[in-house]
């Protein structure tokens, strides 16, 4: 049965995709079955995956609104190897066209219940916006996994995303809880940096994964070749960190 995990972070630009896409392809690496779903109109976590967004009959959308069915809609990644349930900008309008739905919140959460068997990971790429499409996710996982960059305005947003994960918790998905902190794009040099780490330590113990994910620009160029950052250059300081972090991720969950 496949663990559900979001990773979400309503602040832009944060990192939520690059850690998808590295920590889809560092499990398949360790021998996971992996499924990333896409739920980002951007589609950039299917075109990092090497999947064109221009090019899909059924995406994440239809899926969404009932208009197709998951199966037919998965790609796998051959530069990743793992699944990708893709998006484009057709998932924009989803937002305004499930309002008339019941269940509206369910609707990732019933469509991935096909497919719960044929993966260890389900992992899900949220928009930056605590929006449907992020409640569907939240709905649908077992966790949250929260990229954030060490910097002065990052704690401000993360009180929200922590108050939504708990009333999402109490009111629609009580399995759902935060798996952990990621810090992402972390450069040692900058005391802020190392200031805002500390911070995070402090007021979240545990919940503060021990991998750190440095800036390192081979993982911000992988992506327009439609190659992860892991196996783009495997070598690469931030390709290790992220396979790190899969270890880590795994070893987390077997305590869990
Ligand atoms: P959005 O909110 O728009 O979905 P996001 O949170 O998914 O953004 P990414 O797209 O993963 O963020 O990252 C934003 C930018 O930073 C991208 O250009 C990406 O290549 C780059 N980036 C992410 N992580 C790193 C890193 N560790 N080192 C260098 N560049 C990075
Ligand atoms: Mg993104």
């Amino acid at each position: 049965m496949a663990k559900i995990f979001c990773i979400a972070n309503q602040k832009g630009g944060v990192g939520k995709t690059t850690t998808a896409v590295n920590l889809a392809a560092g499990l398949a690496k360790l021998g996971q079955r992996v499924l990333l779903v896409d739920l980002d109109p951007q589609g950039n976590a299917t075109m990092g995956s090497g999947i064109n967004k221009s090019d899909l009959d059924v995406s994440v959308y239809q899926v969404l609104l009932g208009m197709g069915d998951l199966r037919s809609a998965v790609h796998n990644s051959e530069t990743g190897h793992y699944d990708v349930l893709p998006s484009n900008r057709d998932l924009a309008g989803a937002e305004v066209e499930m309002v008339e739905l019941d269940q509206r919140e369910l609707r990732l959460k019933q469509a991935l219940a096909s497919v719960f068997d044929h993966y260890d990971f389900v992992l899900i790429d949220c928009p930056p916006a605590l929006s449907m499409l992020t409640l569907n996710g939240l709905c649908a996982a077992h966790g949250v996994i929260i990229p954030m960059q060490c910097e002065y305005y990052a704690l401000e947003g993360l009180s929200d995303l922590v108050n939504t994960i708990k009333i999402v918790h109490a009111k629609m998905n009580p399995d759902l809880k935060v798996i952990g902190l990621l810090r992402v794009m972390f450069d040692p040099r900058m005391m802020l940096s190392q200031q805002v780490s500390s911070q995070l330590e402090k007021h979240f113990g545990d919940k503060v994964f021990k991998t750190i994910i440095p800036r390192n620009v081979r993982l911000a160029e992988a992506p327009s070749y439609g190659i992860p950052g892991v196996i783009f250059d495997s070598a690469a300081k931030g390709a290790q960190a992220y396979t790190a972090f899969g270890k880590e991720l795994l070893d987390r969950i077997a305590v869990l």
